[in-house]
């Protein structure tokens, strides 16, 4: 019987070959789809159209610029020496041979970094002495001092109420004071920019509501430059059993005869006020967050604030610089009256100029308005060109109306400097807004980025 299927011997052999040769079959297997891209894509498309708009008008890129020395009124980027308006060096103790003294002195004592929590590992002599002067600067009972300001807020605010009670915020608030409010729990209710009526009738509509009910303000508005009426403050939060915290990043050194912040400025008792919150980054020439206030507040921050039990105690040169900075700033209120005398010629200046400076109280803080993002953008490139620093507000930090220059001032600023600055930007926003932008071809260029 013929069992080879009528093969012939040679095809039977080729046939055998062909079936030894054959690869096993394979499964086969299915290609993962690649992972999405981490973070918001919202965010993400933002800004790459930012990028996109700065490269369609020729700008060039405002953010990350490196200072190759220490950033007063002056500094040098790129070899170039730039009268300078973007640091928060306010009574221009950053870089002082004082300050940096206590630094290094702190180092060699202590080393560069207590390597743990404070509660645990222990802490250094400087950390209560910082904080101990910190709390005297608010009479209050007792502070604490944290890492960062932005962490502080988060993390305080975060562990100060809860899901019953209720987070009233000045609608321009902090970054930070927002996530503090959303980690919280608490119900967020964000009220318009210094409106104390509206403050007040919130307040009446929803207290009845909750179990505690928390006001956050900031002393001096980093946007704006202007201060909260902290005397109705007061009077509001008493009527309605609230509790008030105040955020002095931008007043301690800046407002107030002394520097001492918004209640030396507003004739307050600072007592009154349940939660002061300041940061030591910016007069205190340091890096990180305090909060002052009654003793039992501060017990209770620190042995269980997560920000602070479950995070490392503040570097020793870093207290060190941070409490130097308040010691001169204590001895040397010239440096106080200097910076606030700054403020109110260059505020000035721009006025005398026909500038707009929004509601600027002429501290530290003075915005020019520039009425559009293009203009503000095109304005601090040009300045830039022109050999001075400013940063340009933009959408979305503010509303498109609401783009400006954003000028910070220090102590060692020159009059003469901030006149020639004023003159300067109201040439070149003049020149700006006399110019025509085909915004057809533009947002042909930056519809690619969406
Ligand atoms: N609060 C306010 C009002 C701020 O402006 C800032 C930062 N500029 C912070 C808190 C956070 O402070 P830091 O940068 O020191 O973390």
């Amino acid at each position: 019987m013929n069992n080879s299927f009528g093969l012939s011997g040679d095809a039977k052999a080729a046939l055998l070959a062909r079936l030894a040769n054959r690869r096993p079959a394979t499964t086969v297997e299915p290609v993962p789809e690649p992972k999405p891209p981490l973070g918001k894509p919202e965010v993400a498309s933002e800004i790459a159209m930012v990028r996109r708009a700065g490269e369609a008008l020729g700008i060039r890129n405002p953010f990350f610029r490196a200072h190759e020395g220490i950033a007063g009124a002056t500094s040098v980027i790129d070899g170039r020496t730039y009268d300078n308006f973007v640091s928060y060096n306010y009574l221009g103790l950053n870089g002082d041979p004082r300050v940096a003294d206590a630094a290094k002195e702190a180092i060699d004592r202590y080393g560069t970094s207590v390597s743990a929590s404070r509660i645990v590992s222990g802490e250094r002599p400087i950390h209560r002495e910082l904080e101990l002067a910190l709390a005297a600067v608010y009479q209050a009972d007792d502070a604490i001092a944290l890492v960062s300001g932005h962490a502080t807020n988060v993390t305080v605010i975060g562990h100060l109420v809860g899901r019953d009670d209720l987070i009233l915020h000045n609608s321009l608030s902090h970054n930070s004071i927002v996530q503090g409010a959303l980690m919280s729990g608490a119900r967020r209710i964000s009220f318009p920019h210094n409106d104390m009526d509206e403050l007040d009738r919130l307040l009446g509509a929803s207290r009845g509501l909750v179990s505690r009910a928390l006001i956050v303000v900031e002393g001096h508005y980093s946007m704006d430059g202007d201060v909260p009426d902290l005397a109705r403050l007061v009077e509001i939060a008493k009527r309605h059993r609230a509790h008030l915290m105040v955020d002095e990043a931008h007043s301690l050194g800046v407002i107030g005869a002394r520097g001492h912040g918004i209640a030396e400025h507003a004739g307050v008792d600072p007592r009154e006020i349940d939660v002061w919150m300041g940061t030591l980054s910016k007069t205190l020439s340091g890096c990180g967050g305090y909060i002052a206030g009654s003793a039992a507040l501060i017990d209770y921050l620190k042995h269980s604030a997560p920000g602070f039990v479950y995070s490392v105690g503040l570097p020793p040169p870093v207290a060190a610089a941070a409490l130097k900075s308040l010691e001169i700033m204590y001895a040397e209120p010239e440096r106080v009256a200097r910076l606030q005398a700054n403020g109110r010629t260059f505020l000035e200046a721009c006025r005398a100029c026909g500038l707009d400076t929004g509601s600027s109280i002429g501290g530290a803080i003075v915005p020019v308005m520039t009425g559009s993002s293009i203009v503000a953008a095109r304005a601090a490139d040009a300045l830039f060109r022109a050999g001075l620093n400013v940063q340009p507000i933009i959408y979305p930090a503010v509303p498109e109306n609401g783009a400006r220059l954003r000028f910070f001032l220090s102590s060692l600023h020159e009059p003469a400097q901030l006149q020639d600055v004023a003159r300067h930007i109201a040439a070149i926003l003049t020149t700006l807004t006399g110019e025509t932008i085909d915004l057809g071809a533009l947002t042909g260029k930056l519809s690619g980025a969406l």
